[in-house]
């Protein structure tokens, strides 16, 4: 029994430390800690980490910017920091270790596959760059933050402590098409704030790589695809084209980790390029 639950755990590792790391950011902006008050205020675009440190979504900058809006110079240390660290490791780490949307999303997907609904509305992958290029352009011109208007990411957390009709029927409608119209909708095809740090990740250095090994006899099985949020980012690994995902669509979920039994891929920071440097020998 006990085996049977280390094994369970083991098999969904990646999964669970997501979970917990999304679920720890989410509270800390909404429990109060006895005698000390809440870890964070504000929200994912605009916080403040233990009363002292100023943490800003480099995209709600680089839209304040187009707006025309003065920026402070806390905003920007904050946007800096923010983006300096996903820079260096991955841009879509923000996507499936906090954002809470991804939590939605994935739960869309679940259902998906449980209903075994097969329709599938076929999006292209760069809408979400258009829609990208529209908020910045649609900020320059209305000397506002755009996307911020319906982004369901500061909505989802206002709906946890505020709920309201409008919050709830956007993020209701963004659940239902995931799950009825188009397979992984809206963080695969529509979210600007995704595309934007794809962008900003794009020479990110945390990898997933793969090790071939004896046990590996199945290279090619692609059970990791058939897991994995962008399936495309797998392709030249499993065709043996390369040894890590260098695409930065790929969100560092850990999802084709659990599900290759064989070990053949790990996640590692890939300082120089090493892994494809290996591929091309
Ligand atoms: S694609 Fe957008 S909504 Fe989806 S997880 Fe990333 S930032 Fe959040
Ligand atoms: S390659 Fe792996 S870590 Fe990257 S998005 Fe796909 S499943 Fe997640």
């Amino acid at each position: 029994m006990l085996h049977r639950l280390k094994r369970g755990l083991y098999r969904h590792r990646w999964l669970l430390m997501r979970r917990i790391v999304q679920i720890s950011i989410l509270l800390a902006f909404i429990v109060a800690i006895p005698g000390y008050g809440k870890i964070a205020d504000g929200n994912l675009s605009s916080s403040l980490w233990f009363e002292q440190l100023k943490l800003t979504d480099p995209f709600i900058l680089l839209q304040s910017f187009f707006a025309g809006s003065p920026i402070a110079l806390p905003a920007l240390m904050g946007a800096i920091l923010v983006g300096g660290f996903y820079a260096f490791l991955a841009g879509r780490l923000y996507c499936s270790w906090v954002c809470p949307i991804n939590l939605l999303t994935d739960l869309a997907y679940w259902l998906r596959k449980r209903l075994n609904i097969k329709g599938n509305m076929n999006l292209s992958r760069h809408l979400r760059l258009w829609i990208l290029a529209l908020s910045l352009v649609l900020s320059f011109l209305g000397g506002t933050l755009a996307w911020e208007i319906v982004n369901p990411i500061t909505r989802f957390q206002r709906e946890l402590i505020w709920f309201s009709l409008s919050g709830a029927m956007l993020l209701g409608a963004l659940f239902l098409f995931d799950l009825f119209v188009s397979r992984r909708a809206w963080c695969g095809h529509l979210c600007p704030v995704g595309a934007f740090y794809g962008i900003l990740g794009r020479y990110g250095r945390l990898k997933v790589t793969s090790t071939p090994t004896e046990s590996c006899d199945t290279r090619g099985c692609s059970r990791c695809v058939a897991v994995c949020p962008e399936p495309h980012v797998l392709a030249p690994v499993v065709s043996k084209q390369a040894l890590s995902v260098t695409s930065s669509d790929c969100t560092r979920c850990g999802a084709c980790l659990d599900e290759c039994s064989e070990g053949v891929l790990s996640m590692k920071i890939d300082l120089v390029g090493m892994a494809n440097r290996k591929a091309d020998d």
